[in-house]
């Protein structure tokens, strides 16, 4: 069966209507042979903003509910999920190129995320403060902020979502979502499955609660300018990022931004060689590094440099790379000929400041247009361009370093800030690196690999990430706002700081 027809099973055994995936000037290739899959209609701007009103009505409605109730929403969506694991997660793996467990995991983190959610339905709460007026009481009272705009890059193409809009949705938010414009048809699916929940859940839930916007930048910029939009929350490039946060800025709209990563780990001497190998292996060829905590720099002290870099080429020698609809394959292809192009560009770089290249080569598999290549490794004599910047592919800098100082200094001496780790016995190097003068970013890990973070965290970066924090721990205040509220009851009326104004 071609990838193309596979698809369209698959998005019709999950509830997509089959009339949408043809007629349109958005053609979808599947990055696993090349070929298109489906040729969507793009919204216009005029389009995207009817979408936003209408969320923004559903919203009107929806914040009305009581916040327990909304989570039962999100338990149905979870519910959902579970029963469409296995389609979603093959899905991904033909839109993504994601290998099956990694695809599976996606979805998986969608449901751990509504679990999450659930119980934060009932937890929605603030304080209340002790005041200098007597016969008063303070307290804070957290309420829904309205539409949340989400933009989602291509490498997580569905979690990004959930990760938004469980919490969105018990916080008593609507939601409009712009999936990437290599992506749309796993969002399209996520608005089927999403449909069903709330078709379950009853008359409660208003209409237009998720609305999907299938579009390129253009349709994402209506989202970013929209008065009716407070927060959006913006997942890809720095790049993008650099558009967007200054227009939120402009118009004081909130943004939640998770930016590109360039991720480091510490080998320290008292390393465990044999677990660090295997975190390496995992967060630098994982997802063909195409995650944003894909491991990119490598910090290795020179007592254990010879010992650890030697076996690390051997692994990326070995590596199986091919089709990930397989099942046999560890890393799949890259999204498309300029991720490949883009990769390329950076190793002749990297070869002409002195660095040694151990893979990088192309794949070949019959499919001209499907990009697959074998990781790199590069050895490089410092940190200078393009190590010092995200290559959005699997090409790891290996750097010696000599005093912890220095690793630290190298460390932090990018311009991003998402995710770190560190591998070593030594307490003492463990705490400085998660301390103030350790690493900078907002994911430090001791050993354990850079990628692959539970959602009970709040997860993002530091600096050119972008500063937001979204999923678990108290990323939902985000998607509130805060009210602080005074109650005098009784029959004076003292004034704060002892102010007196007699009448
Ligand atoms: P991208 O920046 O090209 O696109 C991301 C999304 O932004 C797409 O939906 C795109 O249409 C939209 N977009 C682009 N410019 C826009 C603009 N001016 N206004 C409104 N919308 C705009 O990123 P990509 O190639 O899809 O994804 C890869 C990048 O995403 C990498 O840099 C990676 O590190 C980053 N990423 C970050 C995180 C994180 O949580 N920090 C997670 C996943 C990916």
């Amino acid at each position: 069966m071609t990838v193309a027809k596979e698809t369209a099973e698959l998005l019709a055994k999950l509830g997509v209507d089959k009339a949408v995936l043809s007629g349109g000037d958005l053609q979808v290739r599947s990055p696993v042979t090349g070929e298109v899959i489906a040729s969507l209609k793009q919204m216009s701007a005029a389009e995207a903003g009817k979408a936003v009103d209408a969320a923004h009505e559903a919203f009107k409605a929806w914040r009305l509910v009581p916040g327990p109730k909304r989570g039962e929403l999100v338990r149905l969506l979870g519910e959902e999920l579970r029963a469409h694991k296995t389609e979603l997660g093959r899905l991904v793996s033909i839109e993504v190129g994601k290998i099956p467990s990694e695809g599976l995991g996606e979805v998986q983190e969608m449901i751990d995320i509504c679990d999450f959610a659930v119980g934060l339905s009932r937890q929605l709460y603030g304080l209340t403060i002790a005041t200098e007026r007597p016969g008063h009481r303070m307290m804070e009272t957290w309420h829904p902020l309205g539409v949340i705009g989400v933009i989602s890059a291509f490498n997580f193409p569905v979690a990004v979502w959930s990760w938004n809009s469980a919490l969105a949705l018990v916080c008593g938010d609507s939601v409009v979502w712009k999936p990437s414009e290599k992506t749309p048809l796993t969002a399209l699916a996520c608005e089927a499955i999403f449909a069903r929940a709330v078709k379950r859940f009853g008359a409660d839930a208003p209409n237009d609660l998720l609305k999907v916007l299938i579009g390129d930048r253009a349709v994402g910029e209506v989202l970013v300018d929209h008065p009716k939009v407070p927060l959006v929350s913006a997942t890809g490039s720095t790049r993008m990022g650099r558009e967007v946060g200054p227009r939120l800025a402009k118009r004081f709209a909130r943004a939640v931004l998770e930016l590109g990563g360039n991720n480091a780990g510490i080998v320290t001497p008292t390393a465990d060689l044999d677990m660090a190998l295997r975190a390496i292996a995992f967060g630098a060829m994982g997802t063909a590094g195409q995650r944003c905590t894909t491991l990119r720099r490598l910090i290795v002290h020179e007592s254990v440099y010879d010992q650890l870099v030697p076996r690390l080429k051997k692994a990326y020698e070995s590596v199986s790379v091919g089709n990930p609809l397989e099942g046999k394959a560890l890393v799949g292809p890259l999204i498309d000929k300029a991720a490949f192009d883009g990769m390329q560009k950076a190793l002749k770089e990297a070869e002409a400041h002195g660095g040694k290249v151990t893979g990088g080569a192309r794949v070949e598999n019959g499919h001209p247009d499907a990009y697959y290549v074998h990781p790199a490794l590069v050895e490089m004599p410092s940190q200078v361009s393009p190590v010092t910047e995200e290559t959005f592919a699997p090409i790891l800098y290996v750097m010696k370093y000599k005093d912890f100082d220095e690793a630290l200094d190298l460390h932090n001496a990018v311009g991003a800030g998402l995710s770190s780790s560190i591998f070593t016995r030594d307490i003492m190097e463990s705490e400085r690196f998660l301390s103030a003068e350790g690493s900078d970013c907002g994911i430090a890990n001791v050993n354990i690999g850079t990628s692959g973070a539970e959602i009970g965290g709040a997860f993002g970066g530091e600096k050119e990430t972008g500063g937001g924090r979204e999923s678990g721990s108290d990323a939902w205040k985000a998607y509130m706002r805060r009210a602080t509220n005074t109650v005098n009851y009784s029959t004076a009326l003292p004034l704060a700081q002892g102010v007196s104004f007699d009448i």
